[in-house]
């Protein structure tokens, strides 16, 4: 089973993938995460990515397409959750020509949430895990509960990039809800709600795990 997960910036994608990977065993392909791992090593594509990303603009589609088809080729048969990908109608149908999706999460969230949980997000260095200062703050102010690693704002999360990634959101990515629902893979999802009670909307859909 291949699933997309569909939703603005900060609408809970990545802490819904965690708890997906668990429950199913999901080869999690975050191509946000990919483009980071790439910019802390200072490789060529992180270098290449770096500039779009401390924009809040998108990396270019040909470069994102090549590097999905190349973790592809190491998902072994196993079913991909696919985060933050596609994120253009060229995307999804390039992924179109490589894998056949089972299901679309939509998560759907007002602008004025997302605006709220990205300024209050903070990122494990170490491991990655999320916090929200406000809703989920950590026990020990800047310190990762779970690895004891350093916590941080990334730096597309300042509120003029958020304003940016939510208005490119729009433009490029909102198109994709339209595209996939005619095709009938689109399962909205409320995520303003908890995030035990997103998970539990995703079970519903998925089903539970064979
Ligand atoms: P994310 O962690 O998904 O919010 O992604 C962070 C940034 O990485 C985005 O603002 C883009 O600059 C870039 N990025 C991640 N995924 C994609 C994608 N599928 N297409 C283009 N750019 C992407």
């Amino acid at each position: 089973m291949n699933v997309i997960l569909l939703g603005p910036p900060g609408a809970g994608k990545g802490t819904l993938a965690e708890r997906l990977v668990e429950r199913y065993g999901f080869l999690h392909l975050s191509t946000g995460d990919i483009l980071r791992e790439e910019v802390a090593k200072g490789s060529k594509l992180g270098k290449l990515a770096k500039g779009y990303m401390e924009k809040g603009e998108l990396v270019p589609d040909d470069v994102i397409l090549e590097m999905v088809r190349e973790r592809l080729r190491a998902a072994d048969g196993k079913g991909v959750l696919f985060d933050g990908f596609p994120r253009t109608l060229a995307q999804a149908k390039g992924l179109e020509e490589i894998v056949s999706v089972d299901h679309v999460l939509f998560l759907e969230l007002s602008r004025e949430e997302v605006v709220r949980r990205l300024s209050a997000r903070r990122v494990c260095r170490k491991c990655g895990a999320n916090y929200n200062l406000i809703t989920n703050p950590p026990k020990v102010p800047g310190v990762c509960d779970r690895c004891g690693g350093e916590l941080y704002q990334r730096p597309d999360d300042r509120p003029e990039v958020i304003a940016r990634r939510y208005e490119v959101y729009q433009r490029d990515s909102a198109p994709l809800v339209d595209y996939y629902s005619r095709r009938g893979l689109l399962r909205r999802i409320d995520a303003s709600r908890s995030p035990e009670e997103v998970f539990r909307q995703a079970v519903e859909v998925l089903g539970e795990p064979i």
